[in-house]
């Protein structure tokens, strides 16, 4: 077994802490207080090779695999979740469908584009109605002579408002249920292709998160995405990646609250000593270093199970499904309790917004929802574990 990372990833990890540090660490409190999607920071993403970690460079992406994928997700959450959730949902959401399941000629025209960060790309699966069911989707498409028409909308759609490129699942044979939806390529400027509603939210506030709604919206025949049908049933293999990068969100937060925590701890005196000399304190950085240290491990073994079936080739589906899950829950429960104790150890500091403390504690609640929630992963794990389909 092997627990390190090896010295070009460990460049990795220090050149993308140096750019969070750098370019993002001084605009984070501005851009949450503004709810402010930071897209001036998206070309210096593009050039770092940020938005197309996971894709081959021949098609515009810098050929890595998940390990530096989450590392690279972790390294960014750990300086701003929202930028981390950006990066994700551009990659192993939106691209990564359209990589996985695309034509030849999708990939040529949308993946590389997206892969260079010359365009930004959103998911679409969740709706008002269908959230943890996302089976129940109500978005339709209809086949005409010169393509399809889309009706319907999607809402909690990450990069929604911004996004060039949009991947949409949608009803194309009611009878067929999970069988009968299908994904569209749909691109920024369609006729009847609008965002709608932004949310205002808790946390993750410079991370835009969109309703993305279809009115007689013609897309080509081309444009659909995958097998007629099986959108639905791609989209559960496209989750199984993309709860790698929200483990790797989680696990980033836990390492940023805690950081804060120690230093603080460290330098905050009480009844005449630092903080950190109290067996309270130390019991409670206790447990958050641990706990994030078996996120880490839940986190990178997963990643490198995605990369080991990735490599060995063929079908990707259920290979990594349970430990994906496991990792997303087990780093996104983690997370939660490691930012409520970093606000704890900080006291009434903990409680305003001098310190990051406060911040990481509203963002972290995403990872026990987005991409499924906590209560949807223990339904996939046991799902995995007792051999139900
Ligand atoms: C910031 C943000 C970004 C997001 N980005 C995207 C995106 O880019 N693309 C996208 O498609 N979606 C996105 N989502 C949507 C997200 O994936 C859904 O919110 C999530 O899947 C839950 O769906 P829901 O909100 O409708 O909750 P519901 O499904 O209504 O769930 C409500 C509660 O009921 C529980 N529950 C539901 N069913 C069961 C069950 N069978 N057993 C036990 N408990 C159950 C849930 O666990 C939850 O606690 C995003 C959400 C947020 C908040």
């Amino acid at each position: 077994m092997e627990f390190s990372f090896s010295d070009e990833q460990q460049h990795l990890r220090r050149t993308v802490r140096e750019f969070a540090e750098g370019e993002i660490a001084p605009h984070v409190r501005e851009w949450d207080a503004e709810a402010h999607f930071p897209a001036e920071i998206v070309p210096k993403l593009a050039e770092m090779g940020l938005l197309g970690v996971i894709f081959p460079e021949k098609y515009g992406g810098a050929g890595f695999g998940y390990v530096e994928y989450a590392l690279i997700v972790e390294e960014l959450s750990r300086v701003d979740g929202a930028v981390g959730l950006t990066v994700a949902a551009h990659n192993s959401l939106c691209t990564n469908h359209i990589y996985k399941f695309g034509s030849e000629e999708q990939k040529r025209r949308f993946v590389v584009p997206l892969a260079q960060g010359k365009k930004l790309g959103c998911w679409s699966l969740t709706e008002p109605e269908a959230g943890s069911d996302a089976s129940g989707t109500r978005t339709v498409a209809q086949k005409d002579p010169r393509g399809w028409v889309l009706n319907g909308s999607k809402t909690f759609t990450t990069n929604g408002s911004y996004a060039d490129v949009c991947v949409a699942m949608a009803v194309t044979d009611p009878a067929k249920k999970s069988h009968g939806i299908s994904a569209f390529i749909v691109e920024k400027g369609t006729p009847g292709f609008r965002p709608g509603k932004r949310e205002d939210k808790l946390g993750l506030r410079a991370s835009d998160t969109s309703e993305v709604v279809f009115s007689d919206c013609r897309v080509p025949a081309e444009n659909l995405l995958g097998e007629e049908g099986e959108g639905f049933v791609n989209s559960l293999q496209i989750l199984d990646g993309g709860r790698i990068s929200i483990a790797a969100l989680a696990l980033g937060m836990s390492q940023g609250a805690y950081e804060c925590a120690v230093q603080y701890a460290k330098q905050r005196k009480q009844f005449g000593k630092a903080i950190a000399e109290f067996q309270a304190i130390q019991f409670k950085l206790a447990d958050m270093a641990t706990q994030i240290d078996a996120a880490r491990l839940l986190t990178y073994r997963a990643a490198w199970l995605a990369d080991r079936a990735i490599a060995e080739g063929g079908d990707h589906e259920g290979r990594f499904t349970r430990e994906s899950s496991m990792a997303k829950l087990y780093a996104g429960e983690a997370a939660v309790r490691v930012a409520n104790e970093a606000v704890q150890i900080l006291g009434g500091y903990g409680f305003t917004k001098d310190y990051p403390a406060e911040k990481f504690y509203r963002d972290v609640k995403l990872c026990t929802i987005g991409e499924g929630t906590s209560e949807i992963q223990r339904l996939v794990i046991a799902r995995q574990l007792l051999g139900k389909s």
